[in-house]
Parts: structure tokens; C-alpha cells; sequence
């Protein structure tokens, strides 16, 4: 029997959207490819609220991050990272893998960006950029980017957003909002398999790009974009075609089902699943006004090994859920209610915890 995952990714995949990615790959050189990859171009415009062209990139949302790094700076540009968990720190190195002058912020595991010492920061830093998790997966923590951006926007520095477990689950409104580059991934919200990142730069990045010294090749943001403006759409090399396939289907599905509703929906997820938690005597990771309506971090109480949860949840009631990462390994579980969750899902991951507690 099929595992449910209640994790930060890979996430469930409905089942048309399944049948699409285990069907034949199309040739990505034929009309039938650059007429369904138009309309995927067009769907994650409309999902990434901005006007600009959103590239696709065969890789995982890692893969995404480090092409924005690689393709809008140079050797030795002064950068933030406010970080608030395990991939805030994974954008700080990746910055300094590529030469940059990266400055780490850490806010603390659990907590929000702070944006008074966010401000203090920026006043003085002179950094080029700031680079920033939108949901922070490792802590369940989701951060206020309307508010950063706006802040950053004041001392023009640009602004990068690892929206990875967050792009079109909860509200981002990239044009709106000023951000200069969302990342996104395919096997999250967009309830798909892995395979894809997807990555989107406002008209100040795409001119950043201009001036880039730092080496690319496959991750070449310009190049893909030559490719996306075409009157059939193609990319410079061979993509993951089952994983578009899916994507396409699978945007077209939550479109229909229309992105309000989906918030909606995260937000009563978010609120039933800290609810029960509370009920059943245990205690959120995080304060309740930044805890993230996607994932779910909960402190694992002393007399409990996160483990033998997990295990208890996987063995007996056939439900995946995660535990921390880095500093939390061991501390907290995670349940993640992002992407494609049934209301059946969420009461069978609930009562498997319950069960997992009192066993
Ligand atoms: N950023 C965030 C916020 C994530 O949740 C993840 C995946 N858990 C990543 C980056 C990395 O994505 P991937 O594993 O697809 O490379």
C-alpha cells in the first residue's frame, strides 16, 4: 500500500497528475513539447505573480539557488543572509562556494527575520543583495518577506527569495512585493514529482545578469531565457520531460482549483494541525504568529525519542513524517501539510500521532 508522505518534499502526487509523469516522455524538439511548455510558461507567471519570464531548470531547488547566485553577481559582491534555519545556512554557502562577501544573519532556529535588526543591517552593510528563506522547512517557520522586501527596497538592495517550500502554497506576490528572484521547486506545492527548479528575476536582476563575472555553463539564466522567449519554447538542453509533463498538469489543476483557495486551505491545514498538537499536550517549535501553515515543527518532550515516533507512524499507520535537521536532529518531528492534502490525510497523520504518543 502507497506510503503517505507528510513530509517537506517529495510530497503526494494526485493521481492525474501521476499518470502524466509515468506516461511517454515527449520529444522536447516537437510541436507537442513546446505547446505544453507553453503552457506551463504560463501558468508559473501567473503563480509566480510576476510579468517576467520564469526559467526552468532541470535540477532540485538547490540546483535553483545556486544558478541565481552564479548568474547575478561577481567575485567579492557584499551579500546578506538572513537566516533563520538549516536553508538559510545553505544559501550562505553556496554564496561563498561562488567567491562572494557573504555575511551570515542567523536570527536563531525557530525565531522569524527580526526586521529592526534586519533594518540596522541594511542601513549600514552596503550589500548588493539580501538573500532570504521565505519558509523556513527545517524549523516550520515562515517569514514576513512583504515586510523585508519593503525594508530592503529603502536602501536599494535587491532582494533573493528561496521560496522553495513556499511558491504556491502560501501568498508571494513577486512583482507586488518588489523581490528580484524567486526560486521555486517541482516537488512541493507544486505537487509533483522532483526533478525541476524554477527560478524568476525581476528587470534589476536580468541587468545583475548583465554584469556577472562568476563561471556558468548548464545553470546559464540568460541562455534559458533565449530559450522560454522563443515562439516555440525549448530549453539549451535535454530537460526532465516526464517531471514538465507533470507540472503542467499539475498547475493547470491548482489554477483551476485557483490560488486563493489554495491559501485558504494551508491556512485552515496550518491552524487544524497546531491546534491537535496543542491538544495533545505537546509543544510547537515556534511562536504561533510566524509558524508556517505548509510544515509543522513540534518539540519532541524529553520522554520521547523522535525516532520511535516517525517509526510508530511509518510501520503502523503507514504516514512518512520527517525530524529536524542540523542542531534539531533528535529534537523536533515534522509533519509537513503542503501540496496535495486531503482532508482524509491530514485526520489519518493526526490520529497516527495520537497513536504514536500514547504507544
Ligand atoms: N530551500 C528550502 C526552503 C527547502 O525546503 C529545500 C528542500 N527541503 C531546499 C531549499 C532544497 O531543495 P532541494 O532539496 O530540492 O534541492
Amino acid at each position: 500500500k502507497e506510503m503517505i508522505l507528510m513530509t517537506p518534499g517529495p510530497t503526494m502526487v494526485p493521481e492525474e497528475v501521476k499518470k502524466v509523469a509515468g506516461a511517454q516522455p515527449l520529444h522536447h524538439r516537437t510541436e507537442e513539447f513546446y505547446e505544453l511548455f507553453s503552457n506551463l510558461n504560463k501558468n508559473l507567471k501567473e503563480i509566480f505573480k510576476t510579468k517576467n519570464e520564469v526559467i526552468t531548470l532541470t535540477s532540485s531547488g538547490t540546483g535553483g539557488m545556486e544558478a541565481v547566485i552564479a548568474n547575478l553577481f561577481s567575485t567579492g559582491d557584499k551579500v546578506l543572509v538572513a537566516s533563520i534555519g538549516y536553508f538559510g545556512e545553505r544559501f550562505y554557502d553556496i554564496a561563498k562556494a561562488y567567491g562572494l562577501d557573504a555575511e551570515l544573519q542567523d536570527f536563531g532556529w525557530g525565531n522569524a527575520v527580526d526586521p529592526n535588526v534586519l533594518e540596522d543591517k541594511l542601513r549600514n552593510g552596503n550589500y548588493k543583495a539580501l538573500l532570504v528563506t521565505h519558509n523556513e522547512t527545517s524549523t516550520g517557520v515562515t517569514n514576513n518577506v512583504k515586510e523585508i522586501a519593503k525594508i530592503a527596497d529603502r536602501y536599494g538592495v535587491a532582494v533573493i527569495v528561496d521560496a522553495v517550500s513556499s511558491l504556491g502554497g502560501i501568498p508571494l506576490e513577486m512583482d507586488e512585493w518588489g523581490i528580484d528572484a524567486v526560486i521555486t521547486c517541482s516537488q512541493k506545492c507544486l505537487m509533483s514529482p522532483p526533478g525541476l527548479s524554477f527560478v524568476a528575476l525581476s528587470e534589476r536582476a536580468w541587468k545583475m545578469a548583465e554584469t556577472s563575472n562568476l563561471p556558468k555553463y548548464y545553470f546559464n539564466l540568460k541562455k534559458a531565457r533565449e530559450g522560454v522567449l522563443k515562439p516555440n519554447p525549448d530549453t539549451p538542453a535535454t530537460p526532465a520531460v516526464s517531471t514538465i509533463m507533470a507540472v503542467a498538469k499539475a498547475t493547470n489543476m491548482l489554477l483551476e482549483f485557483g490560488l486563493d483557495n489554495v491559501y485558504k486551505r494551508q491556512a485552515t491545514y496550518g491552524k487544524r494541525v497546531r491546534e491537535y498538537v496543542k491538544s495533545l499536550g505537546l509543544e510547537l517549535l515556534p511562536e504561533e504568529d510566524i509558524a508556517s501553515d505548509l510544515i509543522t515543527a513540534i518539540k519532541v518532550p524529553e520522554k520521547y525519542k523522535a525516532s520511535e515516533i516517525i517509526n510508530h507512524m511509518k510501520e503502523k499507520h503507514g504516514v512518512l513524517i520527517t525530524g529536524g535537521q542540523g542542531p534539531l536532529k533528535g529534537k523536533i518531528i515534522r509533519i509537513g501539510h503542503m501540496g496535495y492534502v486531503t482532508e482524509e490525510m491530514l485526520t489519518k497523520t493526526l490520529e497516527a500521532l495520537k497513536d504514536a504518543i500514547k504507544e
